[in-house]
Parts: structure tokens; C-alpha cells; sequence
């Protein structure tokens, strides 16, 4: 996909230049959803244009770091679709951003069912760029989100639909949507243990419902943030603060720090520089995309 900013360097350095501002208005929703339909990924983005422009940007930049830097970063998302909260089914996420589907569900009243792996926005609270950069800065300022970028939310559901189809390519599927079937053949799963064997949904439920410990919580709270740490809503609810959101908030700084700030291009391998994290929080992240246990 050619989502391509102008490269003429603006003096105005923030999240969003103005640079970005003008190569967005060049495009529309109808526009971005037929270039991701080339690409064999659904997208419905009921003409938000902002939305539609950052998946474009973001497909682009996982696109270089899978064909430039080879990581193994180029699975797309089978559908991409904004909401409205009203018209969520049985979702206990309502108000949140976003959220990737980790099993094919029946999510929006009126329409079918989404495959798995989808990635959802939230139409409400990201009508503009201006919105998601507004939003991403607050949630920043809060020690909420690990970066301030306006395309945060759209890399951290990204990035979880990555997570997804790791881990079954390599626990395998064992959900019952025959299209995930058809791709991750369960019983033919080489990689896995049998004995007891733990599909990748089983490992994404364990990984969710896991806590940090409270040293452990410290670290990521420091080095990633609050959300990956674990944020405290009641004594007995925390939001986030488990191996699959660290995993979400960790690569998507890493992912924002190599952006050029105009073209929102990759300027470098993210991940080039061993050792420049404390070493704890390396193994933290690194155990957290397989779910080992201690991670
Ligand atoms: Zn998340």
C-alpha cells in the first residue's frame, strides 16, 4: 500500500505535523478501504477518514519492517471496522479505544460474524486526527499509554493481532471458526507441547487473566507504562498489566521511537540496539510473547 507522506521537513515537531495533517486530507475512508482490499483485508470504516488514513500509515510501517528489516511483522488483520459503542453485542470493552478479537464473534448488532483476529476502533472517540492525538497525549501525560503518539491505538491492536497469530502458528487454533481452522491447522501443530497441550487461545486467556508482581509491575510501570504494569480501577478489577498488553504498550514504543516524525516512515531497525532496556524488562517482553511462565 502507498499510504506516502510529502518528505519536505516541517519546523513544527510534535505527534502531528502539519505535514501529516495536509497528506491526510488527501485521502478518503472509500479510498484506504479499496487499497486494503487489494491486500485481501476487509476494512469498513463508515467514512472516518482519520481512522481509515492511520490503519493506512500503520499497514505501511509493519509492512517495511517485515520486507526492510525482516521481522516477522506482515500478517494483516482479516477485517478492520470502527463501532459505535451502542452497537456493541455482549462486549464488556465498551469504552475502550479499540480492541482485537482473539476468536471469531458476533460483535455489531446487524452484521455477521468477524473473523478471527479483526481489529475494531472506536468511531466515538477518534473522529480526527486532532482526537487521537489529543487523546494519545493525555493518556501519555497520565502514565497510561507508553508513548504520546496519535497512532498508539492503532499500532497496540495491531500489534495484538500479531501476538494472535504467533501464538497459533505455534500452540495451534482450537476454537471452532472453520476459516482459523483452515489456517492454523490444530492437529498438526509441530511446535507444541502435547502434554498437557495449551492452544493458543488457552495461552492468550492465561496471559490475560496473569498479574505481575509488584517488582515486576515497578519495572514495565518505568520503562513501558502504567497499562502494561497493571492500572488499579477497585480493589478487586485491574485494567491491562498482563503479558499480552505489555507485549501491545512495548512494542508500540519501540515502534514509535524509530518513526520519522513527517513521514511517519521507519528509519531504522527498532530493535538494532540489544541490550538498551533493563535486562529484567527484556526477558519480561521476551517471555511474554510465548506465555513462559514467569513472564
Ligand atoms: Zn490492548
Amino acid at each position: 500500500m502507498k499510504i506516502k507522506n510529502n518528505p519536505q521537513r516541517v519546523s513544527f515537531k510534535a505527534g502531528l505535523t502539519p505535514t501529516i495533517k495536509f497528506r491526510a486530507a488527501q485521502y478518503s475512508a472509500a479510498g484506504i478501504e479499496r487499497l486494503f482490499k487489494k491486500q485481501g483485508v476487509n476494512a469498513d470504516f463508515k467514512n472516518n477518514r482519520a481512522i481509515a488514513y492511520c490503519c493506512g500509515i500503520v499497514n505501511d510501517i509493519f509492512e517495511t519492517l517485515t520486507n526492510k528489516y525482516k521481522l516477522p511483522f506482515g500478517v494483516k488483520p482479516p477485517c478492520l471496522t470502527v463501532y459505535h459503542d451502542w452497537d456493541l453485542i455482549n462486549y464488556n470493552n465498551t469504552g475502550c479505544l479499540g480492541f482485537c478479537l482473539p476468536d471469531s464473534e458476533k460483535i455489531i448488532s446487524g452484521k455477521g460474524v468477524y473473523e478471527t483476529r479483526s481489529i475494531f476502533y472506536n468511531n466515538e472517540k477518534m473522529k480526527t486526527l486532532a482526537e487521537m492525538d489529543a487523546l494519545a497525549e493525555s493518556q501519555h501525560r497520565s502514565g497510561c499509554n507508553s508513548t504520546n503518539h496519535f497512532l498508539h491505538t492503532i499500532i497496540h491492536e495491531w500489534v495484538h493481532n500479531i501476538h494472535n497469530d504467533l501464538l497459533y502458528r505455534v500452540f495451534g487454533y482450537d476454537g471452532t471458526c472453520p476459516k482459523t481452522l483452515q489456517r492454523y491447522n490444530t492437529f498438526n501443530g509441530a511446535y507444541y507441547d502435547p502434554n498437557p497441550y495449551v492452544s493458543g487461545i488457552e495461552h492468550l486467556k492465561q496471559m490475560q487473566s496473569s498479574r505481575y508482581t509488584p517488582q515486576q509491575m515497578e519495572i514495565i510501570k518505568k520503562e513501558i507504562s502504567e497499562y502494561a504494569a497493571g492500572i488499579r480501577l477497585r480493589s478487586d478489577i485491574i485494567k491491562g498489566g498482563n503479558p499480552f498488553e505489555l507485549i501491545a504498550e512495548a512494542i508500540t514504543k519501540e515502534v514509535v521511537d524509530v518513526l520519522d516524525p513527517d513521514t511517519l516512515t521507519v528509519t531504522r531497525n527498532p530493535f538494532y540496539q540489544a541490550g538498551k532496556h533493563d535486562k529484567k524488562l527484556a526477558d519480561l517482553v521476551n517471555n511474554a510473547w510465548y506465555n513462559i511462565a514467569g513472564g
